[in-house]
């Protein structure tokens, strides 16, 4: 059954589904192309790249298919990447979305984020600079967004936003802006919440997106695959609070963390390359969480100390003045 999935209304009229699939560490192509595939036909129109997940082409190569064999039209689809740190350079912003777009062979994105608040040199031939070659650069935030709005000008995307950005580097670009920033990608999940955050920017008109809404559980695979050491991560599916707010709507703990943030009006984009995980990250939209829920899932709330994405696997990045989050 293909599900029917809300928008959330964006700042010049556009609208982001309210789930989206994530595809970081989805790089095997047989694996991505069947999610992908799942997920279309799941009903997922949203998907989520970036240019330093390294799977841009696969993700071109599978949405031509769809949209040559008029399954689904442009128009129906939300398409996000992102400016890698190595791109966050006056003269890199247009080279960057350009690759992007050809690599996922569309005309246009409908939205482009800036990655991450820090910028970096940037080595021909590699995707993300090899850590003995990192050098940090001035991130220059007010001139990268001239370049983004220049992106929206040329018709590259629709919108552009900031990913990872905290309020006080927002309010610079919402200050000096012509077009505005469209969205906030942040991790957001029951064990990080980001209240003041999300009443920021949801009061500067600014959509937010939940990444890693399940606490991403894979996250210290990811960290031995760059040689670092397991850590405790929140363990959300397991928690004993979840799963019996789930047990009692008949749903998974995942579809009740999903469920959460967006009856918060926060779009989540949950990565999953296993078919039946994908449709029952999309199938929330039968049941509602009521306000005792709301409340007793809300109170798991633990702050900064349950970052689970907090870019330490860059340890250079947090000497960077731009760097956003808490320091260590
Ligand atoms: P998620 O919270 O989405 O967790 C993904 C993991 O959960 C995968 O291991 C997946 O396994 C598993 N999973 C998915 N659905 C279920 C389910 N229903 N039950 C049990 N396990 C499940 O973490 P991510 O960090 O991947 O975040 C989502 C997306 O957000 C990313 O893929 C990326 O697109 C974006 N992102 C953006 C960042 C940024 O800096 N802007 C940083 C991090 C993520 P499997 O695939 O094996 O099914």
């Amino acid at each position: 059954m293909v599900a029917k999935i809300p928008s959330m209304d964006m700042a010049g009229g556009k609208k982001m589904p309210a789930i989206g699939l994530g595809t970081w560490m989805s790089t095997n192509e047989t694996e991505l192309e069947n999610a992908l595939n799942a997920a279309l036909e799941a009903g997922y129109r949203h998907i989520d790249t970036a240019y330093v997940y390294e799977n841009e082409a696969i993700i071109g190569r599978v949405l031509k298919k769809w949209l040559t064999s008029g399954k689904v039209t442009r128009e129906e689809l939300f398409i996000t990447t992102k400016l890698p740190m190595c791109g966050i350079h006056r003269d890199r912003v247009e080279f960057f979305i350009k690759k992007s777009l050809e690599s996922l062979q569309l005309e246009y994105l409908d939205l482009y984020l800036i990655h991450f608040p820090i910028g970096t040199n940037y080595i021909e031939g590699f995707t993300l600079t090899p850590p003995d070659q990192l050098k940090l650069e001035d991130s220059d935030h007010i001139g990268i967004w001239k370049k983004m709005e220049e992106q929206v000008d040329a018709g590259r995307t629709r919108a552009i936003g900031v990913s990872n950005f905290n309020q006080s580097q927002i309010e610079k670009l919402l200050k000096a802006a012509r077009i505005k920033p469209a969205c906030l990608q942040i991790e957001l999940h029951l064990s990080l919440q980001q209240r003041d955050l999300v009443e920021f920017c949801h009061k500067n008109n600014m959509v937010v997106t939940a990444y890693s809404p399940l606490g991403n559980p894979s996250y210290n695979k990811f960290l031995e695959t760059v040689g670092m050491e397991a850590r405790e991560l929140p363990n959300l599916l397991q928690n004993p609070l979840i799963k019996s707010i789930a047990k009692k709507h008949g749903k998974s703990s995942g579809q009740v963390m999903l469920r959460f943030l967006v009856q918060n009006n926060i779009v989540a984009i949950p990565k999953s390359v296993t078919p039946s995980r994908i449709k029952e990250n999309i199938d929330i939209f039968d049941f509602s969480l009521d306000a005792e829920d709301m409340a007793s899932l809300k109170g798991l709330e633990i702050g900064e100390k349950a970052r689970i994405c907090d870019f330490r696997f860059f340890p250079v990045l947090e000497s960077h003045p731009d760097w956003p989050f808490s320091k260590q």
